[in-house]
């Protein structure tokens, strides 16, 4: 008998991309040097109150609407109480479903191995960030930075069926995340963590009826999407076979469980029987608000192109294909540089080629992003539009290209000081096609007009003589004409 997985995620993602923390005027940026960024509030000290900040909730409600989620007619938050030393106040605030975040039940499309899929949204909320323990050989240290963070939680209803869907709904909410400028979504910096749902059923039951659901398992804090494709397909498999041997009953249990990416294993944490109350109440210090239907209408007018939108416009418009344009949108910064180059006025198609090509291997060979390449889409545009007015061949345009990021020195420049303009001037290349002409009777006495190969020695030497900088369409015609003649 076959078995069927029922994934559901829980996305973390700090909204990376505010001044400031969600609830107090800490700035909200990271840092590799500890306990830089906080406030008294960030702190937990006596009488510290939160203040909302407006630019959070509008990027939360924001990513709800893209979600095709509901808006709330009130805006509140709810106090988790626990203690733990990572969030001094002893409670955080969030919201539960509960009263009400701020999207409810909305849907995402998004694409999988080329196939379209649709996942339900069950809610999405705001909350404030806790500060990150680093558990040293002996010590655990705090570091408050992160404290305070604004971070929205998207909750999936089960709707995934395997490791690769639950990846690719990932990749896609990175991508939307990054194209409404709410976060960097850098999972280096931790921006991205998720909690992993999973559970089996039979193949021939129906998974929207929940009396079929088979015990669901949780994995915590899975910080890379290639994790939470593992741990599925090893929490799927783990699952299927205690149910061919029969041990389902005593080793699939409801529990909240650890991915170790060494062992590539899933390790029990504890179990939810023992499930904290976490007393939930409204947060007096929070006013309810009414959110206006015309600041909701502002914040939807807002939203920009997405990703997808962009990919195509760039197979309609520019005729780029689906493979080149996927590429160009998966990071919203390299696709900006590409509509920027193209806006000065480079060919869409070059365009596409250098950024997919050699500037894209340039960034991951240097494992650096497109904000750190000396390369400016003025400096392609001009290197691009070099080859087209002839003055570099396109394989000289690879050596400019090379020495623009290595020299630091714009593309123009690069072609002067080292002297690579091609020769495009008649009389030069005449010239030199006379001279190598002079130079060679013995090989005029065996030149094949009928043989094709018979010039390639001739136009060896032209380049020789050249460094490789005549034109070789215009050496190629004028030494086929010149030697046709002699042999007449
Ligand atoms: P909990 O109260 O344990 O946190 P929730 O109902 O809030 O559970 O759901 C948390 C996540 O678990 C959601 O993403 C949801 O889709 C997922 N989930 C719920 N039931 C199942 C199941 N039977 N199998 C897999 N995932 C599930
Ligand atoms: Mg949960």
């Amino acid at each position: 008998m076959g078995y069927k997985a029922m994934i559901g995620l829980e996305m973390h993602c700090e909204a990376s991309l505010t001044n400031s923390k969600v609830f107090s005027s800490a700035r909200n940026s990271y840092s590799v040097t500890p306990n830089e960024n906080i406030r008294p509030y960030d702190m937990g000290f006596p009488g510290v109150l939160p203040v909302v900040n407006k630019e959070a909730v509008k990027m939360a409600l924001k990513t709800s609407m893209v979600l095709n989620c509901k808006q709330p007619e009130y805006m509140y938050f709810e106090r988790k109480n626990y203690y733990y030393p990572d969030m001094p106040k002893n409670f955080q605030i969030t919201q539960e479903t509960k009263p009400i975040p701020v999207g409810i039940y909305g849907y995402v499309d998004y694409e999988c191995n080329g196939e379209e899929r649709r996942v339900r949204v069950n809610n999405i909320h705001l909350e404030e960030d806790a500060a990150s323990s680093d558990h040293l050989y002996d010590t655990t240290v705090i570091d408050y930075n992160r404290a305070g963070n604004p971070l929205l939680e998207l909750v999936t209803e089960p709707d995934f069926r395997s490791g690769e869907e639950a990846e690719s709904f990932l990749d896609h909410m990175r991508c939307v995340y990054q194209y409404l400028g709410v976060s960097e979504c850098d999972t280096k910096k931790g921006h991205i963590r998720c909690d992993v749902n999973v559970s089996i059923i039979d193949e021939s039951l129906d998974p929207e009826d929940p009396s079929n659901w088979g015990t669901k398992v949780e994995v915590k804090n899975v910080n890379s999407f290639g994790g939470v494709r593992e741990c599925i397909k090893y929490e799927i498999k783990r699952q299927t076979r205690a149910k061919e041997e029969g041990t389902y009953d005593t080793e699939v249990v409801q529990e909240t469980r650890r991915w170790d990416e060494e062992t590539g294993t899933t390790i029990s944490m504890r179990s939810k029987v023992d499930a904290v109350d976490y007393k939930y109440f409204v947060e007096p210090n929070i006013p309810k608000y009414k959110l206006t239907k015309e600041w909701l209408d502002e914040i939807r007018a807002s939203i920009p192109e997405l990703a997808y939108d962009r990919k195509k416009r760039y197979m309609n418009d520019y005729e780029l294909s689906e493979y080149d344009s996927n590429i160009l949108v998966k990071e919203k910064k390299i696709s900006d540089f590409f509509e920027e180059t193209v806006k000065l006025g480079a060919d869409p198609k070059e365009a596409c080629n250098w950024v997919n090509g050699m500037i894209l291997s340039y960034l991951n060979y240097n494992m650096i992003t497109i904000d750190e390449i000396f390369m400016t889409p003025e400096m392609l545009r001009d290197l691009i539009k070099l080859i087209d007015d002839k003055t570099i061949s396109s394989k000289q345009a690879k050596d400019v290209f090379a020495k623009v990021l290595e020299d630091k020195k714009e593309p123009m420049k690069v072609v002067k000081d080292e002297g690579m303009m091609q020769i495009t001037d008649e009389g030069s290349i005449e010239g030199i096609v006379d001279e190598v002409l002079a130079e060679n009777p013995k090989a005029i006495e065996t030149y094949d007009p009928e043989n094709p190969k018979a010039l390639d020695f001739f136009i060896g030497q032209v380049m020789k003589k050249t460094r490789g900088k005549a034109n070789p369409g215009m050496a190629y015609k004028m030494m086929k004409e010149k030697l046709d003649n002699l042999k007449k």
